[in-house]
């Protein structure tokens, strides 16, 4: 086992791991700051839909997996639901609607209506160990994975199909070969989608390792072997975090322009808003330096369009799986996660230059998924920063042997 950092050009981007090293202090610092602000801080979401594709198999009862709810007369009155469902009104668009939540053509997540759900202060839901483990953890992450199944163009949720397979190997490595890819049938969009999958799941990871409860001590800290064991022994999921955030930074960078015209100016805190467009400004700038993910070169060819609402179907049925997960803050931060993820890959698989122009698109983007874009971007760069941490820990540790 080798204290292992990957140097050299990160695959399918135009960057390499140097140059995300070299930004990531500066971003996570950036990134810390704003995230902290009210317009980032408060997410709203219904957690509480039910699970599409299997019976509830029970929540998870340790007390690490519960949440609070914010009161809706603590967020800015623009974002309350009786305001909201005003402006619903006056502009609705072409949408797939299920009960409660709906997709528009170009996006890769189910979005929930404004109206519903409640406000959460992800400032106070830290995403870290919370015990939520065994059948029900793994069937999620299973169906995930299942998800990477293409050449059908069937719509299964739509059809009500159910993508889980309810046996469960005892590792993802008997669905996939070690580096990830089904060989049989695999293809560069499928390799994508596999690494942002897997990268999540690292990431996840990382923060559980790193804020772990050690339950004979009670003690909260780091756990190298957590990481050892989970990540840093896998070195294809180390590169994959460092991938999804190259892919993060890549939809900021292109959504520079419309972020800065962004209005947050509705907290009512003129020194909130002037801080959240100062710190948005620069992880913007760096997102323009660091975020050269390509993605030209992918749905390209001959059934290009089918393989995108395959990939886009797929991914949505992701964002719907999240209704599965069997615990309330491991739900709330899989749901940020897939959306935020989800909205980096409309930007850049969906919209051309005239999309994301701020002026003639205002609407391109709800509230939910600005705030869930630059909170997933936070979670990866924070995990890098974990990372760094842990090779720390590691070094340290050997030093002394
Ligand atoms: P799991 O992490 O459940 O992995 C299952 C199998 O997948 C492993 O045996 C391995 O073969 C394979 N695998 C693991 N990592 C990867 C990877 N990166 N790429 C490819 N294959 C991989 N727990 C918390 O404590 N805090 C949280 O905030 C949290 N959030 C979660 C969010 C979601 C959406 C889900 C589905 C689960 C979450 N969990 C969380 C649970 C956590 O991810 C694990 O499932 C749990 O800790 C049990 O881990 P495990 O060792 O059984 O392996």
């Amino acid at each position: 086992c080798k204290n292992y950092k990957p140097t050299g050009p990160i695959e399918t981007t135009m960057c390499d791991y140097e140059t995300v090293e070299g930004v990531t202090e500066e971003l996570f610092s950036n990134l810390s700051e704003l995230v902290r602000l009210p317009f980032f801080r408060y997410f709203q979401v219904d957690l509480y839909r039910e699970c599409p594709f299997w019976p509830d198999d029970g929540l998870c009862s340790d007390p690490g997996c519960a949440i609070t709810t914010v009161d809706e007369s603590d967020v800015p009155e623009k974002w309350r639901a009786a305001t909201l469902s005003k402006l619903e009104s006056s502009s609705i668009e072409k949408r797939h609607e299920l009960p409660g939540c709906y997709y528009r053509d170009s996006d890769f997540c189910f979005l929930d209506d404004n109206t519903e759900g409640d406000y959460y202060d992800l400032r106070l839901v830290p995403e870290r160990y919370t015990g939520y483990s065994g059948f029900g953890a793994n069937r999620v992450w299973r169906s995930i994975y299942e998800e990477n199944c293409f050449g059908l163009s069937e719509l299964n949720l739509m059809s009500g199909k159910s993508p889980a397979v309810v046996s469960l190997p005892d590792s993802m490595s008997e669905v996939f070969d070690e580096d990830g890819i089904d060989h049989n049938q695999h293809c560069l969009e499928k390799r994508v989608y596999y690494k942002v999958i897997s990268g999540l799941h690292a990431s996840i990871s990382t923060h559980l390792c790193f804020e772990h409860l050690n339950q004979t001590t009670g003690q909260w800290g780091p756990n190298l072997e957590c990481f050892i064991d989970r990540v840093a022994s896998h070195p294809e999921r180390v590169q994959y975090i460092y991938f999804n955030a190259v892919l993060l930074l890549r939809a900021v960078s292109r959504l520079g322009p419309y972020l800065s015209a962004y209005d947050y100016c509705s907290t009512g805190n003129h020194e909130d808003d002037r801080e959240t467009l100062a710190n948005l400004s620069k992880v913007v700038s760096i997102a323009q330096d660091v975020g050269k993910f390509d993605e030209t070169i992918l749905f390209r060819g001959e059934n290009a369009n089918v393989l995108k609402e395959e990939f886009k179907t797929h991914f949505r049925n992701v964002t719907r799986i999240m209704d599965c997960v069997g615990c309330d803050k491991c739900r709330l931060w899989g749901k940020v996660q897939t959306t935020g993820l989800a909205t980096a890959m409309k930007i850049l698989f969906e919209m051309d230059e005239k999309a994301l122009d701020p002026y003639s698109n205002a609407n391109l983007l709800q509230r939910s998924e600005v705030v869930a874009l630059m909170n997933t971007l936070y979670r990866f760069i924070e995990s890098l920063d974990s990372v760094n941490k842990f090779r720390t820990m590691w070094s340290e540790m050997n030093s002394t042997d």
